[in-house]
């Protein structure tokens, strides 16, 4: 038999005696915000384990644009209800790490303590605002302690298992939902541990119907599980928390992954017997990775680039990562993109309208291509800035190459920065050094070999032609037909297609002349545009290789 009301009031006293405030006391508290028509207030809430998974931007950027396209706000809450799982500095790294992707927060934790009129932040720190609701809930009949050991509920699953029923704390299995005054003093009286249980309100086989804003209407299984609310420490449960933080936070849209969907149920009920209105819910589809033909999730355990952190010490610039995420989110992105190369990603008029009910296929290949693009509309200085920051961690020798002179290094990257047509050379600063080292001389060394395009011996007479010919005030067309006029003086084809038509006629062509000068003056067959090279590296640097290179090519 249900407790009576007076039987509840006694039990919510025993229980939670030294909680006066009333929920109508927290409304005041934490009052409707005021804030314009339409705004959008948003959170993202993760858990300090210590990792942070790369899918948590989708959330994090989602929520962000949300709330400041709308002038609502964003928050960060730091679900710390399991203490099992944290670890310690997570906090401090989910802080870091969300703002190196220039996620900007209006309120919640922060590395100098809590923000915001809404906090604590922490749900460790909020645990006299859950039993201000849990007290309430007794009252009322929607909730009730529970001291069963885990001996007992495990074998209540064993049983279950084995008779092939739904898991769970329900029915006959509620071993507490309706237990009299006098056991629950009893077993308190015992000083036994105990959790605090909803009383669903629930049936074994109802439906719901709740609206996703990306997936539309979704039709789920009612919840009719006494599941825990607090645990014995007195700290909530995620999903208790979930609705007392976001009721109390002002959340308008519940932006989460959609690993969260089969919990729907339960926390549709949690907001309608504590008689909150509703959130949207925005639940994410999960990020899918191509294995072999096979789609799979994202997965912590098997590919590096989950981590977050995997981003930042391959040195992708933030916006880089910002821009890629966008590309997954809403399916237009790119094509506004393209359109406007050069605006902030925050003019792009996002919308829940344009992002996908599956599944978004993670690719590191399409990261690199938009993150080729997003570096080669930056400005020499920017990457020069970039490069150094992620050096300093990452790279120590070429970050103090790079400070040392800081003209010639910004130098270095405005070659082929064309406004028309930039090139797309680098993806992410890992490359600088293969890309770029062989600048400083304590980096530049000959790696590769001549091929056979050049024939034995000729390499040291087209080095010896240049130097003769070679100087520094030539513009380009000028370096140029000296170049093409070497090839044509040792047998070699003015132009590859002159070389291609009678290939018998030439040695080879200018292409594989210039290849020399190339592999004498950078090391390697590939580099950027050679002209502009000789123009960063300076006359004494150019004649001193090139001299060095002599005899050495082969
Ligand atoms: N702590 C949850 C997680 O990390 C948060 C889910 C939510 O955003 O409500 O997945």
């Amino acid at each position: 038999m249900a407790l009576n009301q007076e039987q509840r009031n006694i039990l919510a006293e025993l229980l939670y005696g030294n909680i006066t405030d009333t929920p109508q006391d927290a409304e005041r508290m934490f009052p409707v915000r005021d804030l314009p028509e339409g705004a959008k207030n948003t959170r993202i809430a993760p858990s300090p384990t210590g990792f942070v998974h790369f899918g948590n931007l989708f959330p994090a950027l989602t929520s962000e644009r949300l709330a400041h396209q709308s002038g609502g706000v964003f928050m960060l809450r730091i679900e710390d209800t399991d203490s099992l799982r944290e670890v310690e500095g997570a906090v401090e790294t989910i802080i870091s790490s969300f703002g190196y992707y220039g996620l900007k927060f209006d309120e919640g934790a922060t590395l100098d303590g809590d923000f915001g009129d809404y906090g604590p932040y922490r749900q460790s720190k909020r645990a006299f605002i859950y039993h201000i609701f849990a007290k309430d809930m007794i009252k009322r009949g929607y909730a009730y302690p529970c001291f069963c050991s885990k001996e007992e509920l495990e074998a209540i699953r064993a049983e279950q298992e084995q008779k092939k029923l739904i898991p769970g704390y329900y029915g006959e299995y509620a071993r507490f939902r309706d237990a009299s005054i006098e056991e629950i003093k009893e077993h308190l009286d015992r000083g036994e541990k105990w959790v605090l249980r909803l009383r669903s309100p629930g049936k074994q086989g109802g439906r719901i119907r709740v609206k996703d804003v990306i997936k539309g209407w979704v039709e789920l299984d009612e919840n009719f599980d006494d599941k825990v609310l607090l645990k014995s420490d007195g700290i909530p449960t995620y999903h208790f928390a979930h609705a007392v933080d976001d009721h109390l936070m002002r959340t308008t849209h519940v932006v989460r992954g959609e690993e969260w969907l089969p919990s729907l149920p339960f926390h549709i009920q949690l907001f309608e017997v504590l008689g909150f209105e509703l959130p949207y819910y925005v639940h994410i589809s999960q990020l899918m990775k191509l294995d072999g033909s096979s789609k799979r999730k994202l997965s912590k355990r098997h590919d590096p680039e989950a981590a977050l952190s995997y981003y930042e010490a391959k040195g992708y610039p933030a916006r880089s990562v910002r821009e890629y995420v966008m590309t997954l989110l809403n399916s237009n992105y790119e094509e506004w993109r393209a359109q406007n190369p050069t605006l902030p990603l925050e003019d792009f008029p996002f919308t829940t309208e344009k992002m996908s009910p599956s599944g978004a296929l993670f690719d590191l290949k399409k990261l690199d291509d938009v993150s080729k693009n997003t570096i080669a509309v930056m400005t020499a200085g920017e990457v020069c800035d970039e490069v150094i920051a992620w050096a300093e961690k990452y790279d120590p020798q070429l970050c103090a190459l790079l400070k040392a002179d800081r003209a010639f290094s910004e130098a270095i990257f405005a070659i082929g920065r064309d406004p028309v047509k930039p090139r797309k050379d680098l993806a992410s600063w890992d490359g600088v050094r293969d890309y770029a080292g062989f600048f400083f001389d304590e980096l530049y060394a000959i790696t590769e070999e001549l091929g056979e395009n050049v024939a034995s011996g000729d390499e040291d007479i087209i080095l010896k032609s240049f130097l003769e010919s070679y100087d520094p005030a030539d513009d380009q067309t000028a370096w140029f037909e000296k170049i093409t006029a070497i090839a044509v003086a040792n047998g070699y084809a003015a132009k590859p297609k002159e070389y291609k038509k009678a290939p018998d006629a030439f040695k080879g062509h200018v292409g594989d002349v210039s290849s020399v000068i190339r592999l004498a003056l950078s090391g390697k067959k590939n580099s950027p545009d050679m002209y502009a090279v000789m123009q960063v590296l300076g006359e004494a640097r150019v004649r001193e290789r090139i001299t060095a290179a002599i005899g050495r090519l082969r």
